[in-house]
């Protein structure tokens, strides 16, 4: 990052330690970087680390640039009360983490006129390969979208959209979708096992397949159907279990999960 604003996290929790872990590795100032949280010594880790923590959200919030909101959504409404009298002053960039919180109830809840951008991230934040959809509301500046950019890309890819309706699609796709693989990982290391495996080594096959079929799919310039024909020829092993999938409607089982799970995320906003 060029310049280094001055961060301040509200609540230090996973998704906070996730950011602040990927931002200090990557060498991101710590005395630039301050923290809250209820509790002072669950703090004691950050403070070795060199930043400047509170107890206090407002005093955490005093004369950052970017305030990261990450608290869990239930608690938003009470602490942005909190905070609203310093944001009519000093106009801090909010960068929101939290499920289902729109920006218009952050807007409204911090005193109106705020520069708001709601990031849906994902779990695998914690080992800095997470996927974070942006959206930014009308009073974000161009860079400011550059410096929320720069901050959630300590944790992995960051992607805009220009709907805050579409975060509802990113939450069926890549927020809630680390679980889905989980789901395919926990059923392939079960069939594994039931062709005599052993737990262990269907577990190391299963993951590193997982991982290979990622990489690969990433690296390549072909789109992964290419790829999945590719590797099944006709009348060979891969083509029965693709025949098998497709028999029993796996594309039909995915897009009605992924209903699912954007009508939940629409229903609790
Ligand atoms: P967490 O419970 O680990 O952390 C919450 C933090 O807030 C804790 O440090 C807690 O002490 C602190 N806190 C509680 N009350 C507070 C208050 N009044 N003032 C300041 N701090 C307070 O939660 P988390 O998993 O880090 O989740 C944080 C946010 O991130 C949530 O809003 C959640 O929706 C979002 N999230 C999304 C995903 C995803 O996969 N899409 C994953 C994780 C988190």
């Amino acid at each position: 990052m060029s310049q280094h604003p001055t961060l301040a996290f509200i609540g230090a929790g996973n998704m906070a330690r996730a950011i602040i872990g990927g931002l200090v590795s990557n060498g991101y100032p710590a005395e630039k970087i301050r923290a809250s949280a209820p509790t002072i010594n669950k703090l004691d880790d950050l403070k070795a680390l060199g930043l400047f923590t509170t107890q206090d959200n407002v005093e955490a919030m005093h004369s950052a640039d970017v305030v990261i909101l990450a608290v869990k959504p239930q608690m938003f409404k009470a602490v942005l009360l909190q905070l609203a009298a310093t944001a009519a002053q000093t106009k801090p960039l909010f960068i929101s983490v939290a499920a289902g919180i729109t920006s218009s109830s952050i807007n409204q809840w911090l005193g109106g006129n705020q520069a708001i951008v709601r990031c849906m991230p994902n779990t695998p934040a914690l080992v800095k390969m997470g996927t974070n959809g942006l959206y930014a509301n009308n009073s974000v500046t161009p860079e400011q979208r550059t410096q929320a950019e720069e901050i959630l890309s300590a944790t992995g890819l960051t992607l805009w959209v220009e709907d805050e309706e579409l975060l509802h699609a990113v939450t069926a796709v890549s927020g809630s979708g680390p679980a889905y693989y989980f789901l395919f990982m926990e059923a392939m290391i079960a069939a594994g096992e039931k062709q005599g495996l052993s737990r262990d080594m269907a577990t190391q096959l299963t993951l590193q397949t997982a991982r290979g079929a990622a990489e690969m799919a990433i690296q390549s310039d072909v789109t992964p159907a290419v790829l999945r024909r590719r590797v099944s020829s006709p009348n060979g092993t891969t083509e029965q279990a693709i025949l098998s999938f497709q028999a029993n409607k796996l594309e039909t089982l995915v897009e009605e999960a992924m209903q699912a799970c954007a009508a939940r995320s629409v229903a609790i906003a």
